[in-house]
């Protein structure tokens, strides 16, 4: 977790590399290996670019993850707006949790239906809204755990909601895939749900999987659907089949990676402990996102410059991604981080906030 910023080794504690794999040989292998056979695909996936390693990519997330089939997108943002726009038009509604990422608020603008948002994690906000929208199709759509605060939506309850008013339930897991629920199959394993009761699910390769691209997840007849009309699929180049087979090798090992999700389950642990001994308030989180709510942008700025001068590197995120007064520092923690760099960043956090905040 070592890295060079502008010519100075920080300590990064802000990456979404969860399981460290980014940096794992065996995932690096595959990415030099498979290049050796050439560079770029050559072409979007329904003309010529679908090589071989997509289709085993998408045949092993799909057994991964106990779905029908899986669909490659170039990159999660291009995911959910082929999701929205393929299953959404004119009279339709897309009803969403209000601190979904920005990728999924974009989708719901692009397409031409109308777009509602309910208070976050409020399943019974979320009824309310596809209740009072009679008429044409309807999506409910929420992040699985919330990038930017590292809570797990209700996902429950969001099935049960579904159901009931109708709407196609799409969770949005590019957080919880490979750190969470058994075999790192994600918040919807976690919540000990079925992958049935989830129609769509999207699955990032950028973050625990340690690449980059996604994939959508799930019923068989929906995801044909999205190959036959998305735009954000049809029209693009597939990504370099390297990529597909570095984020093969990635799978393979996430799937069996209970030891690193134990040694990340412990580092957390650490973390959460650690704060909670140096009165260092974290918000309410479970996961490898733990934010520390900050409030002022600026304290924000100068907590993030405080830490960088003890050699740790915490992203300040700010408005308009989060929301107004909300700036905060976004910790994410990894497998990869040890005992003792997280004792010293919580020994800078603490100097940080006592010499900025007071
Ligand atoms: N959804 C969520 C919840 C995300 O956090 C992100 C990335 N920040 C995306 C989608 C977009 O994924 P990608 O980086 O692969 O475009």
């Amino acid at each position: 977790m070592r890295c060079s910023v502008d010519g100075r080794e920080l300590l990064n504690f802000c990456s979404n590399d969860y399981l460290g794999l980014s940096q794992d040989p065996r995932v690096i292998a595959a990415l030099r290996d498979a290049a050796t056979e050439g560079a770029g695909a050559g072409a979007s996936h329904l003309v010529c670019g679908h090589d071989v390693q997509h289709a085993a990519l998408e045949t092993e997330l799909a057994e991964w993850l106990q779905a029908p089939r899986a669909l490659l997108f170039g990159s999660g943002y291009l995911a959910n707006l082929a999701v929205v726009q393929a299953l959404l038009g004119d009279g339709d509604v897309c009803v969403q949790d209000k601190l979904n990422h920005a990728s999924l608020i974009d989708a719901a603008r692009l397409a031409s239906c109308t777009s509602r948002r309910y208070p976050h994690a409020d399943a019974e906000g979320a009824a309310r809204q596809l209740a009072s929208h009679a008429q044409g199709a309807a999506l409910l759509a929420s992040d699985g755990v919330f990038s930017m605060d590292g809570d797990v939506a209700p996902l429950r309850e969001l099935v049960k909601v579904a159901h009931e008013q109708q709407a196609t339930l799409y969770i949005d897991d590019a957080h919880g895939i490979g750190v969470l629920g058994d075999g790192g199959r994600g918040s919807v394993a976690a919540a000990g749900l079925a992958s049935s009761d989830v129609p769509l699910r999207l699955v990032t390769f950028g973050k625990a999987l340690g690449n980059a691209g996604a994939a959508v997840v799930g019923d068989a007849d929906l995801i044909a659907h999205l190959a036959e009309t998305a735009r954000p699929y049809i029209y693009t180049t597939a990504m370099p089949p390297a990529q597909a087979a570095a984020t093969r090798e990635a799978v393979r090992i996430a799937r069996a990676g209970d030891d690193l999700r134990e040694r990340l389950r412990a580092n957390i642990e650490r973390l959460t402990d650690g704060a909670r001994v140096r009165g260092l308030a974290l918000m309410p989180s479970d996961t490898p996102i733990q934010p520390m709510l900050i409030g002022s942008d600026t304290h924000a700025l100068a907590m993030a410059a405080a830490l960088e001068d003890r050699g740790y590197w915490v992203a300040p995120i700010r408005p308009p991604t989060v929301p107004e007064g909300s700036a905060r520092l976004r910790i994410t923690l990894s497998a990869a981080h040890d005992a003792q760099q997280i004792d010293g960043l919580l020994d800078a956090l603490a100097q940080a906030r006592d010499t900025v905040m007071a």
